[in-house]
């Protein structure tokens, strides 16, 4: 009889037994159910490149993406105009406030599940969020590149995402002819989700270009702080994966959410998260001194 942990499976039965590793963000596993046993992986290395030292170009932001960006925002600006409109009307500020903070809050916690998938399961083929997943893989052996992409080269998928969810909610918001309250959890949400990659590039930043209100801002909780994003990329390097507030973070490690989810998908699908794989040399993060050694050579 044995606890169904991660850590517990190291003793279970051979038909289960894993070890987990404490470096979830370097792996390059493409993980996939497996046809013949819960042990099969597809070890294939991801191999990430170094867009900051490979392509410098890549991290610019290209026309189309400062457009996806644009219309993100419109996106966003549109259902707190909405909802603003609609408080001024019905005199009434408190719901469509409280409905506002709700949706920061949800955001958080959407980040933590996003990002924990990306840096956990499938690859650079997988269809939709490949690239996302590559992207992350990068990021965790190259962290420091975030801070030099370009706003709207490092906010463009977001936005792309934050387009296609907000249009139809809205449509559906207005047809049902919903108050301010709904507009303004839907705008609040949408933004802090497409804000969420440039609150995590400012988590990464060296403190000195941080302008000094969002170092305020983080200091105070409202944004993820240097400290506790810095953990994520840390032994066991398996928490803190929200990037909005952060502030979902301790509840969810506290109780081993992520480590519950991916136990019930192993289970249920055969498919092992890359947290559970073992370290690799190649996972080790490189700073950024020594990644550009490497590309002189
Ligand atoms: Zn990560
Ligand atoms: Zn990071």
């Amino acid at each position: 009889m044995y606890t169904l942990t991660p850590h517990s499976l190291s003793t279970a039965p051979d038909a289960f037994r894993l070890r987990r590793r404490s470096r979830p963000c370097r792996a390059a596993i493409a993980t996939r159910p497996s046809t013949t046993s819960p042990h099969h992986t597809d070890d294939t290395p991801m191999k990430p490149t170094n867009v900051a030292i490979d392509d410098p170009t890549s991290l610019r932001s290209t026309w189309s993406q400062k457009a996806w960006v644009a219309s993100g925002f419109v996106s966003i600006l549109t259902p707190l105009a909405k909802s603003a409109v609609a408080a001024a009307d019905s005199g009434s500020v408190f719901e469509p406030l409280l409905a506002a903070y709700a949706g920061y809050v949800l955001a958080d916690l959407a980040s933590g599940v996003f990002h924990w998938a990306v840096d956990n399961y499938g690859g650079p083929s997988t269809p939709v969020f490949g690239s996302q997943i590559e992207a992350f893989q990068g990021h965790h052996r190259w962290p420091w590149t975030i801070t030099r992409r370009e706003f709207a080269n490092n906010l463009h998928p977001l936005a792309r995402a934050v387009i296609f969810s907000v249009l139809p909610i809205e449509a559906l918001l207005d047809v049902t002819e919903a108050g301010a309250a709904a507009h303004a959890f839907v705008g609040t949400c949408a933004g802090c989700v497409m804000l969420s990659q440039q609150f995590h590039a400012w988590a990464h930043e060296k403190a000195r270009r941080v302008p000094r209100a969002v170092a305020a801002l983080q200091a105070a909780g409202v944004l993820v702080s240097r400290q506790m994003h810095g953990a994520h990329h840390r032994p066991p390097y398996n928490i803190n994966y929200c990037i909005v507030s952060g502030a979902w973070n301790g509840v969810l490690d506290e109780y081993k959410v992520f480590e519950a989810m991916e136990m019930i998908l192993f289970f249920r699908f055969a498919v092992r998260p890359r947290s559970w794989s073992e370290p690799r040399p190649e996972w080790r993060e490189e700073e950024e001194e020594e990644a550009e050694e490497a590309a002189a050579l």
